[in-house]
């Protein structure tokens, strides 16, 4: 799997131009058809239908489905909607009041919010990791009162320098560049590794 933008036009563009390079191996990557379709929710409950775009590699042969940015691996909303709630539980929302407003089950929310307290220690470190090496003189987020909170701070302290390092994204949202970044896994079993080695 491979994070990409979210404009099927530039991935194709890019597919062609030869500019896609294999995660296993870096050589290049060729379309190889599509992936079964799957319907996102994004904002607002709205359904995004996505066939993702698959490809091969021109070296090791392993194919890879290409996952939009906005899209996390396994997870049937947006990492934009995701993000809302993590933001509200980082405020101190419980799991039903982050979920109110979201058109997501409060029991879907509430996996979301286990899941991501129980590695909030590992992804704060991968993303301040994320940020420090990011530029001369980063800003690091402040104690934000929370284990959830602080990991939120530092996603979102990492997001402009995660921009910078993935300039087909354009401008990312938040919640996009934490996709990116982790590679489509925020929420998916064994991200990051060991939340340590993350340079
Ligand atoms: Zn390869």
């Amino acid at each position: 799997m491979l994070t990409v933008e979210a404009s099927p036009g530039s991935v194709e563009r890019r597919l062609a131009a030869g500019e896609l390079s294999c995660p296993c191996c870096a050589g290049t990557l060729a379309g190889w058809g599509h992936a079964r379709e799957r319907s996102l929710r994004g904002p607002g409950g709205k359904l995004i239908r996505l066939r993702p775009r698959r490809a091969r590699c021109r070296s090791c042969r392993v194919t890879h489905v290409l996952l939009a940015v906005f899209a996390l691996a396994r997870r049937a909303d947006t990492a934009e909607v995701i993000g809302v709630a993590l933001t509200a539980a980082a405020r101190g929302a419980g799991f039903r009041s982050a979920a109110a407003g979201l058109g997501v089950p409060a029991s879907t929310v509430r996996g979301w919010l286990r899941r991501f307290a129980r590695r909030a220690g590992a992804v704060r470190a991968f993303f301040t990791a994320l940020l420090a090496a990011a530029g001369p003189d980063p800003v690091m987020p402040a104690a934000a009162g929370s284990p959830v909170a602080d990991a939120v701070a530092a996603i979102a302290g990492a997001a402009s320098a995660v921009a910078a390092r993935w300039p087909q994204l354009g401008e990312a949202l938040v919640w996009q560049a934490a996709s990116a970044a982790s590679g489509g896994l925020l929420l998916a079993p064994g991200w990051p590794a060991g939340g340590r080695n993350t340079s």
